[in-house]
Order: C-alpha cells, then sequence, then structure tokens
C-alpha cells in the first residue's frame, strides 16, 4: 500500500494554539434520572480539516481530554438490540453515534429515526457491510459508500441533509488509499476507533464490560467502538456506563460543524495527543489490523429471521448464539497473538454475525494477507506444544500397566509425532459441530 499522506494540521487550529479543550462541564440535566451519567459537552468538528482519525490507524484522534469517552455503536438497526441500547442511553442521557448499514436501514428505517429523534449522530458504514474495501474498486467503493447513505438518508426522510452526519467507518476498519481518497473528497470524515471490546466475539457480556473497563483505564480516553446490534453489548451497557461515571470519566457528543456551528477551537497538538503514542507502548498500528484474519475459518449462514421482529422488546441472543454456532467453528477463545505486554484492541469483525445475507470475501482477504500466515503460525506451535504435553502424560498413565501395554504405551509417541507435524487444528475445531444439547434444541424446535 502507499504510504500515508502527510498529516494536514487544521488551519483553523493553528489560530487556536493557546486553545484548549473545554474541561468536561456538569452533566446536562437528566430529568427523572439524577443519578446519571450523562452527557458532559458537544464538541463539533469540521470533517475537511480533520478527515481520519482514531488512533487504531491514523495519527489523529478526537481532541479529547483525559477522562473523556466517544461513543459510537456500529452495524444497526437492530431493533430487538438497538432498541434496547438506545433506552438504557436514553436513562444515562447519555448522546452517542451510530454506523449504520444501508440495508439495515431499509430493514428498520424507524430504527434510523428513533437515533435522530433521540438526539445521538447518525453516521454510514456502506450499504451492506463487504469485508474487502482494503482491495476494491474506487468505482465499487463509491456505490458502497452512496448507497449506504442514500440509504439512511430514505430512512430519515425530510431533513436528512442536516440530520445525517458526513461521518463513516469503513467495515472491519479494513481502509484503503482510493475509499480514504473518495471519502475526503466528499467531505466525509473516516472514523477508526481507538478502543474496542470485541463485543462481536462470542464473549459474555461480563466479558465485553471488563475489556472496555479495562482498555479504557489504559487509554484514559477515546473513541470506543461497539455493536448496538449486540444482546451481550446491550446487556453490558449500563455496567459499562455505572462503571464510567463512578471512575470520573465524561461522555463527549460529537457532531458536525456547519454553517450555522462552527468547528469547536482545538488546538492541533490535541488530535494528535494519544496515551499510546506518548507512551510509546503502541508506536504505530498496522494499516490493516491483524486481528481481522485471526478467525478465518467457515462463517456462520445468516438467517433472516435474525432480524427479528421490528420494535420488539431485546430478548437474550440465545437463539441467534446457538445458531450461529452451530453454523461456524466460533472461537471460544482468542489465542494471543502478539504476546501479553501490549493487549492489541481488535477492530469490527462484526461480519461474522452479520443478520442479513452478504456476500463474504474473507477468504480472498486472508490470501492476500501474510498476517493469516503468522497466526496459523503460532496456531501450529501452539498445538504442538498441547499435543506433546498429552502425550507425555498420556505415557505416564500408559506405562504402568504391564504385558500387551509396551506397544500401546509407545504408540502415544508416535502418534504425538504426527501430530506435532501436523498443522494445528482451528482454535475451535473442537466447537465445529452442533452440541449435543443444541442438536436437541433444534429437534425441539422442528
Ligand atoms: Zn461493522
Amino acid at each position: 500500500m502507499a504510504p500515508r499522506p502527510p498529516l494536514a494540521l487544521s488551519a483553523v487550529g493553528l489560530f487556536c494554539l493557546a486553545c484548549v479543550v473545554a474541561p468536561p462541564g456538569l452533566a446536562e440535566e437528566c430529568p427523572g434520572h439524577p443519578g446519571a451519567l450523562g452527557t458532559s459537552r458537544t464538541l463539533v468538528v469540521d470533517p475537511r480539516e480533520h478527515p481520519r482519525i482514531g488512533t487504531m490507524q491514523y495519527p489523529e484522534s478526537l481532541p479529547l481530554a483525559d477522562h473523556e469517552v466517544v461513543l459510537t455503536f456500529d452495524d444497526g438497526p437492530l431493533p430487538r438490540n438497538s432498541n434496547k441500547v438506545l433506552e438504557i442511553l436514553a436513562e444515562q442521557c447519555v448522546k452517542a453515534t451510530f454506523f449504520e448499514i444501508g440495508l439495515m436501514a431499509k430493514a428498520s428505517p424507524e430504527g434510523i429515526r428513533k437515533l435522530r429523534d433521540a438526539g445521538h449522530t447518525i453516521g454510514t458504514h456502506t450499504q451492506d457491510h463487504p469485508l474487502s474495501m482494503n482491495h476494491m474498486s474506487t468505482e465499487r467503493a463509491k456505490q458502497e459508500i452512496d448507497a449506504g447513505i442514500a440509504s439512511v438518508k430514505a430512512a430519515l426522510g425530510d431533513g436528512a441533509d442536516t440530520a445525517l452526519a458526513p461521518f463513516f467507518r469503513i467495515p472491519g476498519l479494513l481502509r484503503a488509499d482510493n475509499v480514504e481518497q473518495y471519502l475526503a473528497a466528499q467531505g466525509i470524515q473516516i472514523w477508526s476507533a481507538d478502543l474496542v471490546a470485541d463485543d462481536w466475539h462470542h464473549i459474555s457480556p461480563s466479558r465485553v464490560y471488563d475489556l472496555a473497563i479495562k482498555r479504557l483505564e489504559a487509554n484514559r480516553k477515546g473513541i470506543l467502538l461497539l455493536h448496538d446490534i449486540q444482546a451481550r453489548t446491550a446487556a453490558a451497557l449500563p455496567r459499562i456506563l455505572n462503571e464510567l461515571k463512578a471512575r470520573g470519566y465524561h461522555i463527549v457528543h460529537v457532531v458536525p460543524a456547519t454553517a450555522d456551528r462552527p468547528a469547536t477551537p482545538t488546538d492541533p497538538q490535541q488530535w494528535l495527543s494519544h496515551p499510546r503514542i506518548e507512551n510509546g507502548l503502541i508506536a504505530h498500528w498496522p494499516k490493516i489490523p491483524n486481528f481481522v484474519f485471526a478467525d478465518l475459518g467457515q462463517l456462520p449462514v445468516p438467517a433472516f429471521s435474525d432480524l427479528g421482529p421490528p420494535d420488539t422488546q431485546p430478548t437474550a441472543l440465545a437463539g441467534f448464539d446457538q445458531r450461529a454456532q452451530a453454523a461456524a467453528p466460533w472461537p471460544q477463545q482468542s489465542p494471543p497473538l502478539l504476546g501479553s505486554k501490549v493487549s492489541l484492541p481488535a477492530p469490527d469483525q462484526s461480519l461474522f454475525e452479520r443478520p442479513i445475507g452478504f456476500a463474504f470475501t474473507l477468504q480472498r482477504i486472508a490470501a492476500a494477507s501474510h498476517r493469516a500466515e503468522q497466526v496459523a503460525s503460532r496456531r501450529r506451535e501452539a498445538g504442538a506444544k498441547l499435543a506433546s504435553a498429552a502425550t507425555r502424560q498420556s505415557q505416564g498413565l500408559n506405562r504402568r500397566p504391564a504385558g500387551r501395554g509396551h506397544r500401546a504405551a509407545t504408540r502415544p509417541h508416535h502418534a504425538s509425532s504426527e501430530v506435532a507435524a501436523r498443522p494445528a487444528p482451528p482454535a475451535a475445531a473442537g466447537h465445529r459441530g452442533p452440541s449435543k444439547r443444541l442438536v436437541q434444541v433444534k429437534k425441539k424446535n422442528a
């Protein structure tokens, strides 16, 4: 890929070298919820001044003060979970930014209007969430971007031009120069992220909470990427928000500058000031985050029924989870890919749980990425170690019996050599098929 273009400093910012981000003020009043977290301030940004943000991939991110957080939610609207997220945010008087998918907006246009009516910021996330924008023709990328915007605008109806922010998040964060150039030419700001909570994985709500708080505490501020379509995220969100309040964090609501609403004055340095870089923990992020390729394998077959009836109360995603688990070898636990010192956040890989049918192209992406090979190599090593350990244990047990036990006792040794020489199975190979319980559930539902 071509090297990143030099950072364009804000012309406005040059006149504001002495400016500082206003300290978090008092939370806006939240009638009926005196203990609410609230939204401490509104940050107005000019996409043309700062076309790409998010330290996971770019030098710049939002000019947040210490302990300031911007909440973002991707891939909606999916009524049964998105509505729950909206209720939780309303109870806390918290404003967030939503990156909506065009086809989802077509399926649930009322979900888009609810965002607008609640005062949240609405951005877009392509028409059908392709995980291939890193090697897509400009013309094809343009179609995806423009169609996504058109679908969300159609859902918004009158006033769509003002209700829709020129904010965009690339699916899977799979950036490419031509895509960035097209978006910049349109005056659309690309949002990567500073933090994620892995909420697209099959992890518990408690784990989502743990990751969100742990990474935020390490970063002390930032753009947090979540998914309102996920039941686990809706389940984790109340605890996350309560903990943010308890730990003294402040929510910042981001809106685009308009003719009537000038950008918040900032110092250019504030867009570059991020703990990860300052502390030298992470000097630079890969242009394509490697974790996108970490869990390749058979993907779940999306079911339209996963969309659920419109405006239903969110329910536990038990059925959805079971279907997905039955259909695909879900990783139960991600292997430590990069050592223990730095835990890199993972990008949006939520297409793995797409509730509607999209064309999956991860296999081609994987073929183009040497990172997949690195991951596979590490898994092979881990598999060999496990097999070796199992063999040693087996030998210890088999040596005890006398008589014909001799051949049996020697077999595991050769078997272990074969195992060690073979590529290790995918991390979730043990979960390739539906469990006995899932089969029972299926039969019951049939
Ligand atoms: Zn997404």
